[in-house]
């Protein structure tokens, strides 16, 4: 089992929306179902990554499973043999990694994180957890330990794989060749081909993107929102006092958003560019996505869970023995083995 590895995952810390959707699953899905055969697809669950920021503990476990079910339910094929499926906290050598790795990373490298600061200004001091500051650690880890070539990284991401680069150079440099270093962004871009700067933003407030840890959820359109949540979100979404409907994310953000949500449903927004009304776009939006959501969540209600479980546990069993082995070698390398 030596193809090249893609890695991916996807945290856990809430139920996916129609961004996860399109930004992520969709496309995941697609690539798997592609490359399978020549590479091996890692498509793990970042369970240890889901509480970097609060989240209720009490529905990690279900949010877990849900995920899961849900890369099934857009058509991840999980019974092919070049996909694995695991849960990162399932596979301890990713925590021990995470605590070597960060001795030789500095504090003013990962202030640097722009994901860190976005995230932390939002949270009073005593609230910014260490593991938040701490994750693109354990995202190097996830990825050093498999020997991974690929990794699909958006904006929010790149400059974390650019770390786990130097970290795996840096270690490389120090003690021989410990690693396989993950190809550049450029080359992520050039290998995975489709735009990955697709984002769906908050209804709410568009000037942000939709995002699951939202405090309130009322802009975000959830995989699992009946059609009619997801109607009265996008009846009630923000636009703008322009008065005439325009693809133009500068001055008509909310708009803009809605035409491109109807789009990717498969609608036709160039019949409502210029009307002078917002509620019929809203309503063709709201009829689409409600389709969308209908026929998903038919699909998820049909999802064979203990298939999901069994995959689970021979991956799991798998990847730790790739894992270990990753993890001894760096133990050895600093003086923690024989
Ligand atoms: P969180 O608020 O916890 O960060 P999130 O909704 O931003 O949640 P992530 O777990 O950060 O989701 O990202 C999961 C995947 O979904 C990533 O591949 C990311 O690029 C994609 N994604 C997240 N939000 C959007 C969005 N609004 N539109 C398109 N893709 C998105
Ligand atoms: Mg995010």
């Amino acid at each position: 089992m030596s193809k090249p590895v893609i890695l991916t995952g996807l945290r856990a810390n809430n139920d996916l929306h129609l961004g996860n959707y399109l930004g992520a699953l969709l496309p995941i899905v697609d690539m798997a179902t592609q490359r399978a055969g020549e590479y091996q697809i890692n498509l793990f669950v970042p369970d240890l990554h889901s509480f970097t920021t609060p989240i209720d503990h009490a529905n990690l476990q279900k949010s877990i499973i849900q995920n899961l079910k849900m890369f099934v339910a857009a058509g991840l094929p999980i019974d092919h043999s070049d996909v694995v499926i695991y849960r990162q906290s399932y596979i301890p050598a990713h925590s021990e990694l995470t605590w070597i790795l960060d001795c030789f990373t500095g504090m003013g490298e990962m202030s640097r994180m722009t994901q860190f600061k976005d995230k932390s200004a939002k949270l009073d001091t005593d609230r910014i957890s260490l593991g938040l500051f701490n994750y693109p650690v354990l995202m190097a880890a996830d990825i050093l330990l498999y020997d991974t070539d690929y990794v699909p990284v958006g904006d929010d991401q790149t400059q974390h794989l650019e770390y786990t680069r130097d970290i795996a150079e840096r270690l490389n440099k120090k003690f021989g060749d410990l690693f396989t270093v993950p190809k550049a962004v450029k080359e992520q871009h050039e290998f995975f081909g489709k735009d990955q700067g697709l984002r769906i933003k908050d209804l709410t407030d568009p000037s942000k993107k939709m995002s699951k840890s939202d405090e309130t959820g009322k802009g975000v359109l959830f995989l699992t929102d009946s059609p009619d949540t997801a109607r009265k979100k996008i009846m009630s979404a923000e636009t703008d006092s322009v008065g005439s409907v325009h693809y133009d994310y500068e001055k008509q953000p909310g708009v803009s958003n809605l035409l491109d949500i109807l789009k990717l449903m498969g609608g036709g927004p160039d019949e409502f560019i210029g009307q002078t009304q917002y509620g019929p776009l809203k309503i063709a939006v709201a009829d689409k996505v409600g389709e969308f959501l209908t026929d998903f969540q038919a699909k998820l209600a049909k999802v064979d869970e203990a298939a999901i479980l069994s995959k689970l546990e021979t991956s799991e069993q798998a990847m730790s023995g790739v894992a270990s082995k990753k993890l001894y070698l760096v133990q050895k390398a600093v003086g923690l083995r024989p």
